[in-house]
């Protein structure tokens, strides 16, 4: 073994790369080690492999026996499965930069694209517990030692991003910050496909690509794509962030993993009293910073003059404007202050980016799901893959911590789907297996997922307790290729006379299935199933003996629809995609969702019908 050498300077430099604190430091240490081992970075095939020759000492060695055993997975087969593909990634988030990696180890060419120069956010998430055993398989540890020590399982965005970064930068992955995507440049005879970027004459925009992958953030979806609003009741969320000095007194105050206000009234009761500040739930978490994240209620923001006028629309009720800045401060610090007991010392507010307290207010009411989480464009017969994760694919509720864990299923999930583009398989059916994928992403819960975390890999199967990559069918999916100027989902095309007439194949086989009941009728794919009669008449007709129709009563719609979906998994094996209520009460109910659903079902009784 070749240990440390004080007088070799790569050593010392491949030291500072790993320690490095900001992401300019990162790319400036990470340049230097390539210039100084006369690496060329943008030699992503062979990078990886020439850098563990040339740094071949104890602490890197370290570093590459965790990555080969990540890169040494059957699923990336040596790095040869995607080595004609081209990928670019829009953001530099840790759900951008998670992806790039998994498509590194597969052989792509990877491009990422930042349109910031610096990880500034303190904000800290939430890691379930594959998450966290994913990133030590990447050598967090190695890059941040306090990774997760104890009982932690939280990290700012920015240290993850961080770690997420130097292992791209080690895999080959090109990373540019301070570049803006801000569309596409459609191919020529000549030329592939391109991207559209601020400043223009920026050299990534020379990149020719086949698979772009947006990890814009929230509400970044790429032109092409539609998402759907989830709207809830309104729900304002506060962060803030406070100095964490390290010492004694505290290391001493408790975190806080999340307290509802149904389970803790009198806790809530008495921080109204007390502060006037009035909360639906508060999380804790003591990492780089104390950070705290809560849901307030409107009311009490208003009395206590945060919010100074009433508006019904979220924007303008929370807008710039209507927001007092020095009592939001103190409404942060009161709810922090109660919330540790009194017992944190010397609360004095982080800084953002722009050197101003650490506190901001959010709009939680509407959340966004993108409709979709892939699609084709073709021109000039070259075809691009074009993909969602993060934020931009499901919008996070904060306080419950599900950005990173669901976001990272979705990293795996995109790079499953490339590795199918890159073995070749039709694009519809590349297609079809994503959107059958992405059905399962919303329900997963650290419960439901398989707990064999060593076991996890890009495949699905490895990761989801039931999951069927055929449930939606190419044909269903004409619509997500694009081969013209424009998508328009809205309105049927010839394109998508194919998946327009696999719904309507589905609808006919319902509604023949469900012709004779009693206040059953199926109109349709979504409103007709509401009441959950139209679901268990399907049973019946298959399975007369598991239900008596009789029995059942309209109006007692989750009843039913909860007596049907237990019905279809116990057995048919076919997993719920929304629950009893959110079916029956829901404002707008999914159609792929249910298009998937109903498709199952049609399945299964056709097979198992003689
Ligand atoms: P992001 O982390 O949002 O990354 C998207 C990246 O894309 C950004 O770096 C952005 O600059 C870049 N980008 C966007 N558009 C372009 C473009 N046109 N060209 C180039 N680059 C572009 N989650 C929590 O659980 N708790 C929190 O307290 C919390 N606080 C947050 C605070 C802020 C200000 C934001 C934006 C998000 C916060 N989140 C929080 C959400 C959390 O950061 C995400 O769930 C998580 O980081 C995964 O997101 P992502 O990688 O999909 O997107």
């Amino acid at each position: 073994m070749v240990n440390q050498d004080p007088t070799n300077p790569s050593h010392a430099l491949f030291d500072q790369f790993v320690q490095s604190q900001t992401c300019k430091e990162v790319q400036r240490t990470f340049s230097e080690l390539c210039h100084h081992l006369q690496l060329d970075p943008r030699d992503y095939q062979s990078f990886y492999t020439k850098l563990k020759e040339r740094l071949n000492y104890w602490k890197a060695k370290a570093l590459w026996i965790k990555l080969d055993k990540r890169a040494q997975h059957q699923d990336y087969q040596q790095g040869k499965v995607c080595v004609k593909t081209k990928c670019l990634v829009l953001g530099a988030g840790p759900c951008g930069l998670r992806t790039a990696i998994e498509l590194a180890l597969l052989g792509a060419q990877v491009v990422v694209l930042e349109k910031r120069d610096s990880f500034s956010r303190n904000n800290v998430l939430h890691l379930w517990p594959y998450t966290i055993y994913d990133l030590r398989g990447l050598a967090a540890k190695k890059f941040y030692g306090k990774f997760c020590t104890g009982a932690l399982d939280h990290i700012s965005i920015r240290q993850l991003q961080l770690i997420l970064l130097k292992v791209s930068l080690l895999l080959g992955v090109e990373v540019h910050t301070g570049v803006e995507f801000k569309g596409f440049v459609e191919p020529s005879e000549a030329t592939g496909w391109m991207a559209e970027l601020f400043p223009d004459d920026h050299p990534a925009g020379k990149f020719q690509f086949d698979v772009f992958i947006s990890a814009g953030g929230g509400r970044f979806v790429p032109d092409g794509f539609r998402w759907k609003e989830l709207r809830g009741k309104l729900a304002i969320g506060i962060t803030c962030n406070f100095i964490n000095h390290h010492s004694a007194a505290e290391a001493q105050v408790a975190e806080i993993s999340g307290v509802a206000r149904i389970y803790n009234q009198k806790f809530f009761q008495d921080l109204l009293t007390e502060k006037g500040i009035d909360l639906e739930n508060i999380v804790y978490y003591k990492d780089a910073t104390h950070y705290f994240v809560m849901t307030a209620k409107k009311k009490s923001l208003l009395k206590m003059g945060v919010i100074k006028q009433d508006f019904s629309d979220a924007n303008q009720l929370l807008g710039q404007a209507n927001v007092d800045q020095e009592a939001l401060l103190r409404y942060a610090h009161g709810a922090a202050h109660f919330s540790t007991g009194h017992r944190l010392p010397n609360m004095q507010f982080a800084l953002n980016h722009a050197g101003q307290p650490d506190v901001a207010m959010f709009d939680f009411t509407c959340m966004h799901r993108a409709e979709n989480a892939s699609l084709v464009r073709e021109r000039k017969g070259k075809k691009l893959l074009m993909g969602l994760v993060g934020d931009c694919l499901v919008e996070p509720f904060w306080p419950l911590g599900t950005g990173i864990a669901r976001g990272f299923l979705a990293a795996f999930d995109t790079a499953w789907m490339v590795r199918s583009w890159g073995k070749g398989k039709p694009h519809l059916e590349v297609v079809a297996e994503r959107e059958s994928i992405y059905q399962l992403l919303s329900q997963t819960t650290p419960e439901n997922i398989n707990k064999n975390y060593s076991a996890f890999s890009i495949d699905p199967a490895t990761r989801y307790q039931h999951v069927n990559l055929n449930s939606i069918k190419a044909n269903q999916l004409q619509h997500l290729y694009d081969v013209e100027d424009h998508i328009d989902l809205g309105r049927p095309t010839k394109k998508q006379k194919d998946s327009v007439g696999a719904f309507e194949e589905l609808l006919k086989w319902c509604q023949q299935h469900t012709a004779g009941y009693d206040r059953v009728k199926v109109k349709d794919l979504t409103q007709s199933w509401r009441s959950g009669l139209a679901l268990c008449a399907l049973i019946n007709t298959f399975r007369p003996h598991l239900i008596d129709m009789s029995s059942l009563k309209e109006s007692d719609s989750v009843h039913n629809n909860q007596l049907a979906f237990s019905l279809l998994e116990g057995e048919l094996g076919i997993p719920p995609i929304i629950s009893a209520s959110d079916m029956a009460t829901k404002e707008q109910i999914d159609k792929l969702s249910m298009v998937l659903y109903l498709t199952q079902i049609h399945d299964a009784f056709n097979e198992r019908t003689p």
